[in-house]
């Protein structure tokens, strides 16, 4: 007697007309990033023998599939087509894929147990390494949550996750998660919080951004399994424990927002002494701190301006009597002022030197230098600090400054890329609810 449904295994692009018994273990929508529109809802399905593969449902096919289809659920397909799978993206390490068509039966059965819940392809951070800027796969990893970052926000207005997994080679890797993947993984860490936090994470690109170290990046069919009953996480867990002579229950919980974001490379809520104390790796050619401190003094003796270029930022050049302008590398005639100020700040740890150039000074002074310019005479501007640029003294900031090869002979002065003022306002009780759960001391967040 034929058996009655075929094995994933066994299907080629010749078989016709059978029948399948799979778990649906994952579904996801595919976007198109340039404009966010659907291109198609896939599903990864596994059977029995714990093969898995996937189908592409087209939008046009989708309300015949969906919300029938669930996560979970197990259901006997029938008449499908066999087709190559997508050259790039492929969330099933497989050269074939399902595709349904108008004959194509999908009908809910009976969970009978036999089907695994899930089936990951799983990539070591080594192998994952090797696979930057690969996209024929998407990556699957797990490993122990040793280190979340904050939420961030970045230059583009995406929301960012960093978290540092660690394997039981006590290996690390960064998976930085988008939107709401980034979310998710928040909501679903909180109630895990006082114990080690084991996860599997699909559906990741290896990327690595100006020369930074390689992370894995999330993408649409990435999802997050926590503590899973799952054979290879759970042998994870017991080799970890082996290495650290922990038993599961006493596991350090992940810490969080003291984490290293390699992806932008900003080190968040750093110290005057971790910057102090940084060395640039051989690899990088700046590094950047989030930290927060108060302005102290300005610099007496670095002035507070410079004459710069008309048309970029570069200092001008006197040459025999001329201008001449080395970053647009031609003459130009005449040349603005632009601020350049020298702060001292400090905090618990430290002190140090600061450099504000002319759209940070701004935003901290509160007026532009030609408000300043225009009110001492453009004949009588000194580099004696005006009472204006005085007046940042004792604000209280949150910066982002870059060390660079030019900090490292100890001038310190380092630049500061963003900064946002921290306001020290007590609770108002005229203002509405949210405000009063607040922390009363609000840090800002960098613009
Ligand atoms: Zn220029």
């Amino acid at each position: 007697m034929a058996p009655a449904y075929t094995m994933i295994s066994a299907l080629n692009p010749h078989s016709a007309r059978v029948s399948i018994l799979v778990r649906a273990t994952r579904i996801w929508e595919a976007t198109n990033k340039e404009n966010g529109s659907l291109l198609h809802t896939d599903v990864v399905f596994i059977d029995e023998e714990a093969s898995s593969i996937m189908v592409a449902i087209w939008n046009n096919q989708k309300q015949d599939y969906f919300p029938r289809i669930k996560e979970g659920d197990v259901y006997k397909i029938t008449d499908f087509k066999i087709m190559p799978a997508q050259k790039k993206f492929r969330p099933v390490k497989k050269d074939i894929s399902l595709s349904f068509y108008h004959k194509t039966k999908v009908e809910p059965m009976e969970d009978n147990g036999l089907i695994p819940k899930y089936k990951f392809d799983l990539t070591s951070f080594e192998v994952a390494r090797t696979l930057l800027w690969d996209t024929t796969n998407f990556i699957d990893i797990m490993g122990m949550v040793k280190d979340v970052s904050s939420l961030e926000t970045t230059s583009k207005g995406s929301k960012k996750l960093d978290v540092l997994l660690v394997d039981d080679r006590n290996h690390d890797m960064v998976i930085s998660l988008w939107e709401e993947k980034a979310t998710h993984f928040m909501e679903s860490m909180a109630p895990l919080q006082d114990a080690a936090v084991f996860v599997i994470i699909t559906g990741l690109l290896a990327k690595q951004y100006s020369g930074n170290s390689i992370i894995l990046s999330s993408g649409d069919p990435t999802k997050c399994y926590f503590n899973l009953d799952y054979d290879p996480l759970k042998e994870l867990m017991g080799n970890i424990q082996a290495i650290t002579g922990h038993s599961s229950t006493s596991l350090p919980p992940p810490t969080k927002k003291r984490f290293v974001s390699t992806e932008d490379n900003i080190i968040a809520d750093a110290t005057i002494q971790t910057i102090l104390d940084a060395q640039l790796p051989d690899d990088k050619k700046v590094m950047r701190f989030v930290c927060e401190a108060t302005i102290v003094d300005i610099s007496k003796y670095d002035g507070w301006y410079y004459n710069s270029c008309p048309t970029c930022p570069r200092k001008i050049r006197f040459e025999h009597g001329n201008l001449y302008c080395d970053g647009c590398t031609k003459e130009t005639g005449d040349y603005v002022q632009r601020y350049k100020i020298t702060i001292h700040v400090k905090d618990d740890t430290a002190k140090t030197t600061f450099t504000l150039f002319n759209k940070e000074a701004q935003r901290l002074i509160g007026a532009p230098i030609q408000t300043i310019i225009a009110e001492i005479g453009q004949d009588k501007i000194t580099s004696d600090i005006p009472v204006l640029v005085k007046n940042v003294k004792g604000k209280k900031c949150v910066f982002e400054v870059k060390v660079t090869i030019f900090n490292l002979d100890g001038r310190e002065g380092y630049t500061v890329a963003r900064l946002s003022e921290v306001t020290d306002q007590p609770p108002s009780t005229s203002n509405p609810p949210e405000t009063l759960m607040d922390s009363p001391r609000k840090k800002k967040k960098l613009a």
